[in-house]
C-alpha cells in the first residue's frame, strides 16, 4: 500500500527509521512461495496505515489530487502530515509534490480507527473500495511477481513492522531450496 523510495531533493528528510529488533529477538527469515505468502492474512495491526506508527518512516507515494475522497464520502481519505517542532504531528494540505511518483508523504488515513497509540486498529473500508495499494501490500499486485521473475526472490518490505503478519519473510520460487530451511 505505502512505499519507500528516493525522495526529491526538496522533500524534507525522513525522521530516523525505528530501530529494528535486536538480532536475538528478531525471528529468523522465512522463505515462502508466493502462494504461501498470499495465503497469510493481514492481522490488522494497522502499522502500515499511519506514518506516525513508524515515527514517520513509512510514507505514501503519489497521492492523487482528490486524496481518494470518493472512497470516503467526499472527504480526503489519505491526509498528509507534517512533524511539529518539539514533537507530534499535524495535518497539512496536499501539495503538488505529494503527487510525484517518488513522493514520500507522511500520512494518516481517515478510515483507520486507532491512529497513534501502540494498539491494533481497524480499517473502516475493509469490506469496501480502498486505494489499490492497500490490498496489494505486501504480497498482492503484480510488482512482487515481477520482482520474483527478475531477481529470483522478493524480500518483503515489512522490516519496519515487527507486528506484521509478513514480517521477516522472503518470497521465493516454488522449487527454491531455501523453503526447506524454515524453522517457524
Ligand atoms: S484504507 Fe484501510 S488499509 Fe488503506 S490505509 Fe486506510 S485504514 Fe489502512
Ligand atoms: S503491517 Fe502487515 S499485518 Fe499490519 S496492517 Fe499492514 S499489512 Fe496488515
Amino acid at each position: 500500500m505505502t512505499q519507500r523510495g528516493a525522495a526529491p531533493d526538496e522533500y524534507p528528510p525522513a525522521p530516523s527509521a525505528p530501530a529494528p529488533p535486536r538480532d536475538d529477538v528478531r525471528p529468523a527469515t522465512r522463505y515462502l512461495s508466493l502462494d504461501e505468502a498470499r495465503a497469510i492474512e493481514c492481522n490488522g495491526c494497522g502499522d502500515c496505515c499511519d506514518s506516525r506508527r513508524t515515527a514517520g518512516f513509512w510514507t505514501w507515494g503519489e497521492l492523487p489530487a482528490d486524496q481518494y475522497a470518493p472512497m470516503n464520502a467526499g472527504a480526503p481519505l489519505i491526509i498528509p502530515l507534517e512533524a511539529i517542532e518539539g514533537g507530534g504531528w499535524r495535518d497539512r494540505a496536499r501539495t503538488e509534490l505529494d503527487g510525484a511518483t517518488l513522493s514520500m508523504t507522511r500520512f494518516r488515513c481517515a478510515a483507520f480507527t486507532s491512529a497513534v497509540d501502540d494498539s491494533a486498529g481497524s480499517c473502516g473500508l475493509h469490506d469496501r473500495e480502498r486505494p489499490a495499494r492497500c490490498g496489494e501490500f505486501p504480497v498482492g499486485g503484480e510488482a512482487i511477481e515481477r520482482e520474483l521473475r527478475e531477481h529470483g526472490d522478493a524480500p518483503l518490505q515489512t522490516g519496519a513492522f515487527p507486528r506484521c503478519s509478513w514480517y521477516a519473510m522472503v518470497v521465493v520460487p516454488d522449487a527454491d531450496p531455501r523453503r526447506a530451511t524454515n524453522s517457524r
